[in-house]
């Protein structure tokens, strides 16, 4: 007899934490790669939604409901008939689910609907911004306590809930959330009742991210600071005599890319690596793939070269991706590492000899520096004559490798992964661009920089042409792609590598000073 079953699915109210993609705790990350569907808010940065399988559905709560005011009922509609459906539902929200974040009043909603569900904690943006402020929330000296207060409250409210005359009295750090629209009146309401003109404060804007902003005043003076420095929501402002501390213990803005607009044009899977150093050294990196990878048009030369390696003396890598794309060809035809029999392994620079560690195998041969003549000449050093080279590269690349070893042993090249421009530019990145809302363009090859550079438009140009927006390149034969179309270079790396750009991108930015 069939039983009718209805499958219950799993709600987890997830705190996201203040918008560095650091700051999600790990146990977040775990329920969101288990996630069927995200329900996210708008505050939430995209690089947590990644965290998400790539099937998972994805949807921002704004779409659900357009107006303030019904926000919930449309939000709890959608947690509870996703999980009657057996969907595993991550609910996530910026900062910490419990603060300011109605997640009480989801976690009631999923109890009075049967729905089994588990709250996880998150950042909270106040939190968030005393940290990356250099303001401790609590000292021994002069802050016991702290309170973590609205500055917007619901207009059906009685006034009576924000007790001002005991938040003035309050022996501690007043951290108000939501306030930066009632700035005056909040300020207002506090010195009336009795608190200080001179408390030290500070609003503090996105923070946590690249484009975090600051404004420190005396209490009565913080909602004219504020407007002067053009402030907005969403920002923290933090009351109490803690606040001076910053004065000494700010250091995230003293980062040297601190609040850099850097654009990255890697392929989109490549990215990674640089947009965390970047993050990590207080820039907003944007993210404009500007290539892609694909697979060869054709695997017929790989595959013939691959099923008789040993006949090869060394194998030749230009690049990570080359060594990547290799290997997963080598397993795919059923092989395994004991394909490569005695051959040798170069590897053009530190990225790519790490790529084929990933493998167990340590190159024999990784040259001084990270190019393709560096590379001819390090090996002509040690091939003997005769001997037999396989070069695994992209289908469009220099064919300078091949020259400069061509007569001295026997070459073969083949391309094991392509490279195409990609087929569209992200409008919005381009027009950032336009408006010269960045200050630096990385370009980590020189197809990279033709696939970008010959597409923008000339008001895009002119900006490049006047040095309002910067080109760092990461070696002379990327600058020379440039040079060729006319371009200024502001800063060439001097090991061509992504850490060798970003430090000229600290040197340029420092020498400027
Ligand atoms: N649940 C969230 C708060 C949501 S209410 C939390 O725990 O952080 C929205 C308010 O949070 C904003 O008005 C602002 O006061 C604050 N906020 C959220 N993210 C912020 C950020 N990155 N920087 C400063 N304030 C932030």
């Amino acid at each position: 007899m069939a039983v009718s079953h209805t499958p219950t699915g799993f709600v987890s109210l997830v705190g996201a934490g203040p918008g560095h993609p650091g700051l999600i705790t790990l146990r977040a990350v775990e329920c969101l790669r288990r996630a069927d569907l995200v329900l996210y808010d708008k505050l939430v940065p995209a690089a947590m939604l990644d965290h998400a399988p790539p099937g998972a559905l994805r949807r921002c709560v704004t779409e659900l409901a357009a107006t303030h005011a019904e926000r919930c009922g449309p939000i709890h509609d959608a947690m509870i008939a996703a999980a009657r459906q057996g969907r595993r539902v991550v609910r996530l929200k910026g900062g910490d689910p419990l603060v300011f974040g109605r997640g009480g009043e989801e976690a009631h909603a999923l109890r009075a609907a049967g729905i089994p569900f588990e709250i996880i904690p998150g950042v909270t943006a106040a939190l968030g911004a005393a940290a990356f402020a250099g303001i401790p929330l609590t000292d021994r000296a002069s802050a016991s306590a702290v309170a973590f207060i609205t500055g917007h409250e619901q207009a059906d409210k009685p006034e009576t809930l924000l007790d001002w005359p005991a938040l003035a009295r309050f022996p501690g750090t007043l951290a108000i959330y939501m306030g930066m629209a009632r700035l005056d009146a909040v300020v207002r309401s506090l010195i009336e009742a009795g608190k200080s003109r001179q408390t030290p404060a500070a609003a503090v804007q996105d923070a946590t991210l690249g484009t975090q902003r600051t404004v420190s005043a005396a209490l009565s003076d913080l909602p004219e600071a504020a407007r002067a420095a053009g402030l907005a929501a969403p920002a923290v402002i933090l009351v109490g005599p803690v606040a001076s501390h910053r004065s000494e213990l700010a250091w995230f803005e003293n980062l040297p890319l601190f609040s850099r607009r850097i654009l990255v044009t890697r392929p989109r899977q490549q990215a990674g690596a640089l947009v965390e150093r970047l993050i990590e050294l207080g820039a907003v990196p944007v993210v404009l793939p500007t290539v892609e990878i694909r697979e060869p048009v054709d695997w017929a030369p790989v595959d013939a070269a691959l099923r008789r390696l040993a006949d090869y003396d060394w194998l030749a890598f230009t690049s990570a991706n080359g060594v990547q794309a290799l290997f997963a060809r080598l397993w795919a035809l059923g092989f395994d590492i004991r394909a490569l029999g005695k051959i040798r392994l170069a590897a053009i620079g530190p990225k790519t000899a790490d790529a084929l560690r990933a493998f167990h195998l340590e190159p024999d041969l990784v040259p001084a520096k990270y190019q393709s003549e560096d590379l001819a000449a390090a090996l002509r050093a040690v091939i003997q004559p005769g001997q037999r080279v396989l070069l695994a590269r992209a289908d469009r690349g220099r064919e300078i490798l091949r020259e400069l070893l061509a007569g001295h042993c026997q070459v073969e090249q083949v391309a094991v992964y392509a490279q195409a421009d990609a087929v569209e530019l992200a409008a919005e990145v381009i027009d950032q661009l336009r408006r010269g809302d960045i200050d630096c363009i990385t370009l980590t090859s020189a197809n990279i920089a033709r696939a970008l550079l010959t597409r923008l438009d000339d008001t895009c140009l002119s900006h490049i042409r006047s040095g309002r927006v910067k080109l760092a390149t990461i070696s002379p034969v990327t600058s020379a792609a440039v040079d060729a179309l006319g371009l200024p270079v502001a800063a060439e790396a001097t090991t061509a590598t992504m850490e060798g750009v970003v430090q000229a991108l600290i040197d340029e930015i420092r020498g400027r000073g």
